[in-house]
C-alpha cells in the first residue's frame, strides 16, 4: 500500500499518470490531502468516483489516531499519544505561546542515540516515520484542536537526522504553498549531533533554525550522557556548527540541559562559552526535566542564573527556557514511544 500523504506533487503525478490520470488531478489530490486535509477518499468529491474507489484500493492515507489527550492545567500544553497504521504509537505536544501555537513532533518510533537523561530512547528503535506520519501529527492536532499551528519543533521523539530524507520531504511537504503553507522561518530542527546529517542540512540551505544538544562544554562530561559523542566529538561537531552557520547565515541554538552536579558549575560555564566563543549562536538552558527510570537532579535556580551570568559575562546570548506541560510529562526528553504514557496522570 503506498501512502499518499508522503508523495510530493510531482510525484503524486507520476503516480496518477501511471494510474491513467491526467496531470491537473494530481494537484487537486494535493489540495484535498494538504489544503483541506481530509482523511477520507469519499470526501475528494471534485474526484471520480472511479479514481477514489482505485486509490481506496491500492492507496492509504498515513494517520495519526488520537488514543490519548492530556491537557495541562498550569499552561493549557497538549500531549498526545497518537497510534500509527501499524499500531505503533509516537507522542506530540502543542504548546500555545503568545504568537501562536507550536507543535513537537516526533520523526522516529523509539530513538538510536541512548541520550541517559532521555525517556525517548529507553523502549529501543523501531523504525523511521514516513513524511506523512510526521506530517499527520501537525494536521491531527491542528483539526482536533481547531487551531492554525504556526510553528513546528522537531524536538520529540526520535533523532530527526537519522531519518534524513523523510525528515527533508515533511519539511517540503509541511512548507508547500499548495498545501499547509507553514515559513521555513518557523521551523525548528534539533539534532544530538549527527555530524554528516548536519553538513548534508548545510547543503539544502534552508531557513529553518537548527538546534543542537550539547549538553556538555567537553567531551570527557558529554561520553558520560551522550554515547553519539563516542562517533562525533565536541571539535568534529563544532567544526560542522561553525561550517553550517558561516554557509548558512543562519543562528545555531545549543540545547544545555543543566543537570544538578553533572555539568552545572560555574567552570562548565565558563569552558562552554571557550566553546563557542565567536559562533553565531543562542544557549538555551533547561533545568533537566525528570524521567522515571533515571535519578538525574535538576540544578537549583540559583545556580542555573550563576550558569546564566558566566555565558552573559563572555557575550553569549543564552536564555533559561520555559518549562510547560510539566504535569502531563510533556517537556524536553519526556517523550516517548508510548508505553506508560500518562501513567502518572490522576
Ligand atoms: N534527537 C534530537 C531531537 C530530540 S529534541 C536531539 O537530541 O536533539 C529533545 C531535546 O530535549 C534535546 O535537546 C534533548 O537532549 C533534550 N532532552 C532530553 N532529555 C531531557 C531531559 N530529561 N531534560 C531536559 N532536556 C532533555
Amino acid at each position: 500500500m503506498t501512502d499518499l500523504l508522503s508523495f510530493s506533487l510531482p510525484e503524486l503525478e507520476a503516480f496518477l499518470t501511471s494510474l491513467g490520470e491526467k496531470r491537473f488531478v494530481a494537484s487537486q489530490l494535493f489540495r484535498w490531502l494538504h489544503y483541506q486535509r481530509v482523511t477520507d477518499f469519499d470526501e475528494m468529491t471534485n474526484l471520480s468516483k472511479q479514481l477514489r474507489e482505485k486509490l481506496q484500493k491500492n492507496c492509504y492515507i498515513s494517520g495519526c489516531a488520537i488514543e490519548k489527550k492530556l491537557v495541562s492545567v498550569y499552561d493549557s500544553t497538549v500531549k498526545y499519544l497518537f497510534s500509527l497504521p501499524d499500531g505503533e504509537r509516537i507522542e506530540s505536544v502543542v504548546m500555545q505561546y503568545k504568537y501562536g501555537y507550536t507543535i513537537c513532533v516526533s520523526s522516529q518510533v523509539g530513538c538510536k542515540m541512548g541520550c541517559t537523561f532521555c525517556a525517548s530512547g529507553i523502549a529501543g528503535f523501531v523504525r523511521n516515520l514516513l513524511p506523512g506520519e510526521i506530517l499527520a501529527q501537525v494536521y491531527t492536532a491542528a483539526r482536533d484542536l481547531d487551531v492554525r499551528i504556526s510553528h513546528i519543533v522537531m524536538m520529540g521523539v526520535g533523532e530527526p537526522l537519522d531519518n534524513f530524507d523523510n525528515v527533508l520531504r515533511f519539511l517540503s511537504l509541511v512548507t508547500d504553498e499548495n498545501g499547509y503553507n507553514l515559513s521555513m522561518r518557523n521551523i525548528s530542527l534539533s539534532t544530538c549531533g549527527v555530524v554528516p546529517g548536519i553538513y548534508r542540512l548545510m547543503e539544502e540551505k534552508l531557513q529553518l533554525t537548527l538546534s543542537v544538544s550539547l549538553h556538555a562544554p567537553n567531551d570527557e562530561i558529554r561520553l558520560r550522557t551522550m554515547p553519539v559523542n563516542k562517533r562525533w566529538p565536541i571539535e568534529t561537531l563544532m567544526k560542522a556548527c561553525r561550517a553550517y552557520t558561516k554557509e548558512t547565515g543562519r543562528r545555531i541554538s545549543f540545547e544545555y540541559a543543566l543537570i544538578s552536579g553533572v555539568n552545572d558549575s560555574d567552570e562548565n560555564a565558563a569552558e562552554l562559552a571557550m566553546l563557542l566563543r565567536g559562533m553565531l549562536c543562542h544557549v538555551n538552558l533547561i533545568p533537566v526535566n525528570s524521567v522515571k527510570e533515571r535519578d538525574y537532579v535538576r540544578s537549583q535556580p540559583a545556580r542555573i542564573q550563576s550558569f546564566l551570568r558566566v555565558l552573559e559575562q563572555h557575550h553569549i546570548n543564552a536564555t533559561v527556557r520555559r518549562t510547560l506541560g510539566s504535569d502531563i510529562n510533556a517537556s524536553c526528553g519526556q517523550l516517548r514511544r508510548g508505553e506508560g504514557v500518562g501513567s502518572n496522570q490522576t
